[in-house]
């Protein structure tokens, strides 16, 4: 095939999702699974029901419209309206994609030019750098950094540059934990309005405030950056279904936005998968309409997971950042006399039984986050028990 390598310049950093590598090693070697954070209960027994009874009565089995079915659309809208106070539209202001991971690679692929600049916190979700590459753009890290991974104001302001088109946020933010304020969401806002800049969202653990967090003390705990002033003509708002409801295979998601964001990401998406998922967006449109006890009950159950692995890896020596939201705690191994996180994950299985993700994959600037290991705890509180006991050995 001559000289020229396969993969394309955009992607030659990109090699496998450390997902693959650390699932593959859990399954290898019969290990508890705390790296990739996927619930191992499934979600509410009804809306399973109301898949299955929408795949058995013909819903969605074929081609839904492009935007998503109109229920799943209305639902969403109900949805921000309930938690939020925002108003959207469900035919021009709403958009069903394939999970929250299409909804970031169709806004980041349709509102970015080559070489424009993305702002995103590091460490990065990592479809995030990944997207921002095949776009053709420049990411720009912000640094979270130990031990409360809340972002420097200042510094953002001063990243911004004529380049700087779109501010790509995560909260609450998987891996840290860091959940933003009031008044850095306003002054987010601010510096967004300021420079004209478009802002894309990740909002998929918006039901994962803990309500013992200084964000979890007011109501609504999550804050969407739409509702501050200025941001709800410039900001691509992204959810899903999966970590909600604990459906992460469906692949559920929607984007909220103005018409003419929309119809820009819509653009990129109907070429990316133009549809998907058409049973399952009708179940998601009924859990959405769940009474708020489902969504209560949901973070309390995460929360108490939380403290039972935040107390057990306390026990066995790590440093515990105490998470305000997400599925997921990181630690630092420093106090185990350990330096690389990389090196401790490979070897983690071998060692106890237990599998993690090092955050070094998700930093730039690896050097911040070299000796941070990152666990799930949105599993049974047996597995949870049992990885802790586990994790004591070492
Ligand atoms: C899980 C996750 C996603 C992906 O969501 P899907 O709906 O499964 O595509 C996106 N962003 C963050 C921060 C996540 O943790």
């Amino acid at each position: 095939m001559g000289a020229r390598p396969l993969l394309n310049r955009r992607l030659t950093t990109m090699g496998t999702t450390i997902f693959a590598e650390m699932s593959a090693l859990a399954a290898a070697t019969g290990s508890i699974n705390l790296g990739q954070g996927f619930p191992d209960t499934d979600g509410p027994r009804a809306v399973a029901q109301a898949a299955a009874d929408a795949i058995l009565a013909g819903r969605g089995n074929q081609y839904p419209p492009g935007p998503g079915v109109p229920e799943l659309r209305t639902a969403v809208t109900e949805h921000q309206r309930r938690w939020y106070g925002l108003e959207f539209d469900p035919d021009s202001e709403v958009l069903v994609t394939a999970g929250a991971t299409e909804a970031i690679a169709a806004t980041l692929l349709a509102l970015l030019e080559p070489g424009d600049e993305v702002i995103a916190f590091e460490p990065f979700y990592d479809s995030y750098a990944a997207c921002i590459a095949m776009a053709g753009a420049v990411r720009v890290p912000l640094t979270l950094r130990e031990p409360d991974f809340r972002p420097d104001l200042d510094e953002l302001r001063s990243l911004v540059t004529p380049r700087t088109r779109l501010l790509l946020l995560n909260s609450p933010h998987n891996p840290t934990g860091m959940v933003l304020r009031p008044d850095e969401l306003s002054a987010i806002a601010q510096l967004a309005v300021e420079h004209d800049l478009l802002v894309a969202t990740d909002e998929v653990y918006e039901h994962l405030v803990f309500e013992d967090s200084a964000a979890g003390a007011v109501s609504p705990a999550h804050l969407p950056l739409a509702s501050f002033p200025g941001m709800r003509e410039r900001t691509v708002s992204i959810s899903s279904a999966g970590k909600t409801f604990s459906f992460t295979g469906w692949k559920v998601g929607w984007v909220t936005a103005t018409p003419e964001l929309v119809a820009a990401v819509r653009t990129a998406k109907q070429y990316l998968t133009y549809v998907s998922a058409g049973p399952f967006q009708y179940a998601v449109a009924d859990a959405l309409r769940m009474d708020d006890s489902y969504f209560t009950t949901f973070r309390a159950e995460l929360q108490r997971k939380r403290d039972l692995l935040a107390s057990g890896l306390a026990a066995a020596g790590f440093e515990v950042f105490r998470p305000e939201g997400t599925y997921f705690i990181t630690t630092d191994i420093r106090t185990m006399g350990e330096k690389d996180g990389l090196e401790f994950c490979r070897r983690l299985p071998e060692r106890c039984g237990v599998v993690a993700i090092p955050n070094v994959v998700f930093y730039d600037n690896v050097e911040a986050g070299r000796s941070q290991v990152r666990f799930t705890f949105c599993k049974q509180e047996a597995v949870l028990e049992e990885a802790v006991e586990r994790l004591r050995r070492l």
